[in-house]
């Protein structure tokens, strides 16, 4: 079992910008953390460093307490799994999964046994001599797992290995990759830009923006505490409204709110609720009075827009709460649930 880490990782390709910042993370012996972020934000270049398919312009990369810089990618223990399940089209199942025992020149019964347990454990045992082109999508991504796993990797990479599967696959190949990971211990990062996928793997999460980490922590964490409101945007917030702090009441377009929130300096804050914290009904503190202006029933959940002065606050209800437009709306504000952001630049 192997820590990564990475310190003060910067890259810009020959002739390009620079694609990564400053990049620091660590990830434990045997955790599971997921670098989000959107599409082009650096994730995969990051992947390829620790992999040893990039060499990064600045920065170190150690595993345990050694700097894998130096050592070549074959001998560096870190298996990257890729989106595009790349198994070798004329080659059997078995024959996939054993390749890289082969090249280690491990014996053929050891080898039969490892394949098999590969197999069992990503849940296509007996599969060994099914042809690429006889299986589903998610099969076959669940093959290229089995090969990365045979050979006992340090550090396993994933590079989006869900991205290609349809919603229910992709939920049962979450759930075998975390089954994984847990039993046997691996050291896994995670690449995704679905919040969703991410959400449900992660031990950690590390969230990328334009090539800078932005925030890492428990999934939790970003919903209940983003550093700033891009961060809180990219997980799904939309009630953003500019206020002035003054101790525990915050001054805003809506009237004074009560908060609990009172690490950040009293002065030009962002306050922001998430869209499920809203409550329905007169209860105690930060109770207003809005006009329904938007109803949509989602299926699971349905999303309601209230007016209030000429501020729009969005609410998420459940689907059997049926609004009608202009009715009117009693909102509660749960202090607890308020958070205040940095005040965004010209507010
Ligand atoms: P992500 O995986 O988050 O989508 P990437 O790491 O693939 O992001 O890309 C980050 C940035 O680096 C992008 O702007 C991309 O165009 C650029 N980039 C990636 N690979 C190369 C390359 N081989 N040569 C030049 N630029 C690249
Ligand atoms: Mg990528």
């Amino acid at each position: 079992m192997t820590t990564v880490s990475l310190h003060n990782l910067s890259h810009a390709f020959p002739f390009g910008p620079p694609v990564l910042h400053d990049v620091s993370f660590t990830v434990g012996q045997g955790e599971l953390m997921v670098l989000l972020g959107p599409s082009g934000s650096g994730k995969t270049t990051i992947l390829r460093s620790i992999a040893g398919l990039v060499r990064p312009t600045e920065g170190d990369i150690i595993f345990d307490d050694q700097s894998v810089l130096g050592v070549p990618p074959e001998r560096r223990g870190a298996v990257m799994v890729f989106q595009e399940h790349a198994l070798f089209p004329y080659m059997d199942v078995g024959a996939n999964v054993a390749f890289g025992l082969k090249m280690r020149r491990v014996d053929t019964n050891t080898i039969r046994i490892k394949v098999a347990q590969a197999l069992a454990a990503v849940q296509l045992a007996g599969y060994e001599n099914r042809r690429p082109d006889e299986l589903s999508g998610g099969q076959r991504q669940r093959v290229a797992l089995a090969r990365a796993l045979v050979i006992q990797p340090r550090v396993l990479l994933l590079d989006e290995p869900l991205s290609s599967l349809e919603p229910s696959l992709r939920e049962d190949l979450r759930v075998t990759i975390r089954t994984l990971q847990q039993q046997a211990g691996i050291t896994m990062i995670f690449v995704t830009h679905d919040q969703t996928d991410a959400v449900a793997v992660a031990d950690r999460i590390c969230l990328l923006m334009h090539g800078a980490v932005r925030q890492i922590g428990e999934p939790r964490s970003f919903f209940e505490r983003p550093v700033d409101s891009d961060v809180a945007r990219f997980f799904g917030g939309i009630n953003f409204l500019p206020g002035i702090k003054r101790g525990r009441i915050v001054e805003t377009d809506l009237g004074p709110l009560e908060v609990d929130d009172t690490d950040k300096p009293d002065g030009d804050v962002l306050v922001t609720i998430r869209p499920e914290a809203v409550e329905v009904g007169r209860n105690g503190h930060n109770n207003l009075v809005g006009m329904v202006e938007t109803y949509s029933f989602q299926g699971l959940v349905a999303r309601c827009g209230a007016g209030i002065s000429d501020t729009q606050l969005q609410l998420t209800v459940t689907p059997y709460q049926r609004f009608r437009r202009g009715e009117e709306i009693i909102l509660h504000l749960p202090r607890e649930r308020i958070h205040l952001l940095p005040a965004e630049n010209g507010q």
